[in-house]
């Protein structure tokens, strides 16, 4: 058995904010994680506040920067909104992780490759873990980063929430007649969008779904939406669950925090989850290094305000179609994407909006 100050389970965006911070300030960590394959299903957009979030900067990786969202189907249907400055940077979520993983491997933090944690127990002091591989690992606390279906959260007999949903897939640039810019098509499918996010050698087709059950977004659909848009069906084709339910998890049991989509920190309304799991990765890492493990959840109690806040706004938005398309296209989504670009979270451009239609009205 070997020990550690912390172990984190998972290598993905929330895991490897809480290893770099945790290994900055000079904790032993361990990071174990599923062997990296195809990479998670995920679109890639990074908006401006997560990457003022990041402690280093991630432009090795961005692939395009944005500061033009279009807003309903191209060409006819669809409007430009314009920011000032860009407001998101696309990235290959591969690519992604395995940057961020490399800066908290320069801070000093291990990673290991296991195919799961077979078991977890814990006393008042520490946590054991062993892998399905048999491995034995001690730490005095643990931070599962293991993703919306989030192994750990079940072994400890956590209950399941029902979540978003969303599926994906790319087309290779030289298929295209034309390559579009970052769109949002709020026609595309029931209760949610699709997207196509440009990448430079491909574009990223997709269908978000924002509560499961409303519409199930399946390879067929996917392969009408991009066939409809592009003119060619996707390839490499995923769909994954996205954590959503901040509100209602718990985040702490004992000596083990929840992080990222494992504790449900994505954002309802779009499905924006990377900012959320940076975030809460470094603020359980910080509840660590502070011996405050009991804090944590009182420090992320502005975020779970807020996702429950960003909830309720997707419950009006997406029933009221195509009527929300339409104050999308107009001052909601210029609002929207110049506090995005100012690096302002969902519920302050909200804030904001509310504020500016009460002074015009
Ligand atoms: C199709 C799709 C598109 C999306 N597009 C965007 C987007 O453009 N922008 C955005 O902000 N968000 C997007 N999201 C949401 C975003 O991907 C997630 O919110 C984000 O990845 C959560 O990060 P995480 O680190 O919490 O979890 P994950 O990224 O899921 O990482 C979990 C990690 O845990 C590991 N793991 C899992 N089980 C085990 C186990 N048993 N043992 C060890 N390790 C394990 C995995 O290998 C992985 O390394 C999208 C989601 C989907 C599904």
């Amino acid at each position: 058995m070997t020990k550690w100050d912390v172990v984190v389970v998972g290598a993905g965006q929330a895991g490897c904010a809480a290893a770099w911070d945790l290994a900055a300030a000079g904790q032993r960590v361990l990071v174990l994680s599923r062997p990296a394959g195809q990479g998670k299903p995920c679109a890639g957009g990074v908006t401006a506040k997560t990457l003022n979030r990041y402690r280093f900067s991630i432009a090795p990786v961005v692939r395009e920067v944005v500061s033009t969202l279009w807003v309903g189907r191209f060409p006819a249907g669809s409007q430009a909104l314009q920011a000032a400055s860009p407001f998101c940077v696309m990235t290959e979520r591969a690519e992604l992780d395995a940057f961020c993983r490399q800066q908290a491997q320069e801070q000093g933090a291990s990673f290991a490759e296991t195919r799961g944690i077979q078991t977890l127990r814990q006393d008042g002091r520490s946590v054991t873990l062993t892998t399905r591989e048999g491995e034995r690992f001690q730490a005095s606390a643990v931070i599962a980063a293991d993703g919306a279906h989030s192994p750990v959260r079940k072994l400890l007999g956590e209950c399941r929430y029902g979540g978003a949903v969303a599926i994906e897939g790319c087309v290779p640039r030289e298929q295209l007649s034309w390559y579009p810019g970052m769109t949002l098509d709020f026609a595309a499918i029931k209760g949610g969008y699709g997207w196509l996010f440009p990448k430079g050698d491909h574009v990223n087709v997709g269908l978000y779904v924002w509560r499961q059950g409303i519409a199930s977004p399946g390879r067929e659909q996917l392969d009408r939406y991009s066939q409809q848009q592009l003119g060619v069906r996707p390839s490499g084709v995923q769909g994954y669950p996205l954590g959503t339910w901040l509100p209602l998890a718990r985040l702490c049991q004992g000596r083990i925090l929840f992080a990222g989509d494992a504790a449900g920190c994505t954002e309802a309304l779009l499905g924006e989850g990377i900012y959320g799991a940076v975030l809460s990765g470094q603020l359980a890492a910080q509840a660590i290094l502070a011996g405050q493990l009991a804090s944590y959840s009182g420090w992320l109690a502005g975020w779970r305000e807020e996702m429950a806040t960003v909830e309720q706004l997707a419950r009006l938005f997406y029933p009221l179609m195509p009527l929300s398309t339409r104050m999308l296209q107009g001052n909601l989504g210029e609002t929207l994407v110049e506090g995005f670009a100012r690096g302002l979270t969902l519920g302050q451009c909200k804030r904001r909006w509310r504020g500016a239609s009460m002074v015009g009205g």
